[in-house]
């Protein structure tokens, strides 16, 4: 049991040290391309994501909120929902589990990201992530615990059905990694994998404020699911600029935590005040 425990305590250590080094040597790349980018990520807004990045990556969120919510869920799920408990490839092999949950996650995170665009309510959870308009590697770690919250309430049902699958910490490792890369505002792609696999020069176009780039290139792992249902737009040529459409929010970490529920209330406000001018007319 102790030596279980020194064993995870090394390989979450072995994990952060990858992690810092591979992170530093793409800010030191980018240094060595383009002199703002010193100026970038010394700027409050990516201070703002190293503070999200402290929070998910010391577990904190997971510890104190996620766990606990998703222990109620499988056990409300075994009172009430228990044949919702299909453990479809709870008999197949380790690679396979890890296949068919990766592309069962990624096509209902898919769809999750595009109800987030396309819905006011769900939206006011998502804007935190592209209020940055300093993309950068640490971007990929700005969502609001209650985002956070969402993503596992609502794609929570996809695990339960699949019977998922334990990642084992390397490949982890490497599917964080690819996630920050894809937010690091640089205009590469995987060359012959760029129509299956989400680069930053992809990624990028969904966090673009040109008009032809909004609501756009919403693949998390697979860029597939974008051109299956329609969403796929190609970077063109012009240097891109990142951020919120129609509407600004403070740069505020703390403020990103509540933006959810404020903009919630706004929406609410709006919509009495909207519904108090149609009774007078
Ligand atoms: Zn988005
Ligand atoms: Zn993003």
């Amino acid at each position: 049991m102790a030596s279980a425990a020194v064993r995870n305590i090394g390989a979450e250590l072995a994990f952060y040290a990858v992690l810092a080094l591979a992170l530093t040597l793409v800010i030191v790349a980018e240094l060595i391309q383009r002199r703002d980018v010193l100026k970038r990520y010394t700027s409050r807004n990516v201070r703002t994501d190293v503070l999200y990045a402290v929070l998910e990556l010391s577990h904190l969120e997971a510890l104190l909120v996620l766990a606990p919510v998703a222990a109620s869920l499988n056990a409300g799920i075994d009172a009430h929902l228990p044949w919702l408990r299909l453990d479809a490839v709870a008999a197949a092999p380790l690679w396979l589990k890890l296949v068919v949950t990766l592309i069962a996650a990624d096509f209902g995170a898919y769809w999750l990201h595009r109800w987030k665009h396309a819905w006011p309510v769900l939206w006011q959870f998502h804007k935190v992530h592209h209020s940055q308009s300093e993309l950068n590697v640490f971007t990929r770690f700005r969502f609001p615990l209650l985002d956070r919250l969402l993503d596992m309430v609502v794609l929570f049902p996809i695990g339960v059905i699949t019977g998922s699958a334990t990642v084992p910490l390397a490949l982890y490792l490497l599917m964080v990694l690819r996630s920050c890369l894809e937010h690091s505002g640089q205009n590469w792609t995987y060359g012959p994998l760029g129509w299956l696999i989400v680069s930053p020069s992809y990624h990028g176009v969904h966090h673009s404020d040109a008009p032809e780039h909004i609501d756009r290139n919403f693949a998390g792992v697979f860029a597939i699911w974008d051109r299956m249902f329609g969403t796929h737009v190609p970077r063109g040529d012009k240097p891109l600029t990142y951020g919120l459409h129609h509407e600004k929010i403070p740069q505020d970490f703390l403020y990103g935590q509540v933006a959810p529920i404020h903009g919630l209330w706004k929406l609410a406000r709006a919509k009495r005040a909207g519904s108090t001018m149609e009774t007078a007319a």
